[in-house]
């Protein structure tokens, strides 16, 4: 994983004064897996190449994590600030999104062994829809094609539909303004990656784009829903996790950037995700991710409406007493060590 820059864009992030009230470090995760992820004879694709932490990359994170700060769970973080409890002055709490099966097969029995209590936020679609997500499709291309070649064939693709011609053209273009937004949003991946994502995800117009994903994705690897079977996790899945302590939250039903959703749609999507948890898990106070850290004050409101408790962004700092609790922030798992050298640094002066 590339973390060139993580450091100093951490850095610049976050306020220079430290102050003396509790801060916590949510992390966020995405995939942690080894080499061979459990989707291996699922279909003909290459699951190799989709990036995220593998175990031991994970447990040294969490060790780390435990050896500088101290755990804490969501109700605790909920009751802190409710103003009915305390935190203690550094710890951290572990969130990961997406619902994917890494979750319980990799991740729970590593925090079990630790004694951790995480956060799973799960999309409500990958619930009750045999169905991959846009991004998991997209990074499951990427790991069978290869950039240079999904490129050409998405290319290809828009070429051949009279509405994708314009879109085609911008992909080759390779205009200014694309790449600097892409650069902002996926500044871990090389250019070429990184514009191939943001067009996928943040530009192509959301039907073309499923359109697209679902014929590449038929044509290269197979049957999208015989791969979501394996991908995500299930509603015993799901039981197990709260019957371990954890925490499950909504992560959105479509998972696209609420940014991009008509109001209207944008709360069918958050109250739509509350009702699905409801009726699978029982009524309970939950937290929200919003997809790709996209908040909007429809996305606000409209969780607030659904009663969510809480809803973390991807705004890369540490919570402290003054956070907006439908805007909380989070840091992803790749800048913890930049965090971490800077908690000490500040302890130490
Ligand atoms: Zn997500």
């Amino acid at each position: 994983m590339d973390l060139t820059g993580s450091a100093e864009k951490y850095r610049r992030s976050e306020s220079p004064d430290v102050g003396n009230s509790p801060r916590v470090l949510v992390v966020m995760y995405h995939y942690v897996h080894d080499r061979k992820p459990s989707v291996q004879g699922a279909a003909a694709g290459n699951a190799d190449g989709v990036r995220g932490l593998t175990t031991d990359q994970f447990t040294a994170q969490v060790e780390q994590l435990g050896r500088e700060l101290e755990p804490i769970d969501w109700p605790r973080l909920y009751a802190w600030m409710d103003g009915r409890g305390q935190v203690p002055q550094r710890s951290f709490l572990l969130t990961f999104d997406d619902g994917l099966a890494d979750h319980a097969k990799t991740v729970l029995p590593i925090l079990n062994h630790h004694d951790l209590r995480g956060v799973f936020f799960v999309p409500g679609s990958v619930l009750v829809e045999c169905r991959l997500l846009p991004a998991h499709a997209i990074h499951l291309l990427l790991s069978t094609l290869g950039d240079e070649r999904l490129a050409q064939e998405l290319g290809a693709y828009l070429r051949g539909r009279e509405d994708g011609r314009v879109w085609a053209d911008a992909l080759e273009r390779d205009e200014d303004a694309s790449l600097g937004n892409a650069a902002a949003m996926y500044h871990y991946e090389t250019p070429q990656r990184a514009r191939l994502k943001h067009l996928l995800t943040m530009e192509l117009p959301i039907a073309m784009r499923r359109d697209a994903l679902e014929t590449l994705f038929a044509r290269h690897i197979g049957s999208a829903s015989r791969w979501s079977k394996h991908w995500y996790l299930g509603w015993e899945d799901l039981v197990a996790l709260r019957s371990h302590g954890h925490t499950v939250g909504g992560h959105g039903f479509r998972h696209e950037p609420y940014s991009r959703l008509s109001p209207r749609e944008v709360r069918e999507d958050v109250s739509r995700t509350a009702a699905i948890l409801r009726e699978g898990l029982g009524p309970d106070l939950r937290p929200f991710s919003y997809p790709y850290g996209s908040v909007t004050d429809e996305a606000v409101a409209a969780c607030r409406e659904a009663g969510f408790a809480h809803a973390f962004t991807t705004e890369s700092r540490s919570v402290d007493d003054t956070c907006d609790l439908m805007r909380l922030p989070r840091i992803d798992t790749i800048h913890v060590g930049a965090v971490l050298e800077k908690e000490l640094s500040c302890s130490q002066a």
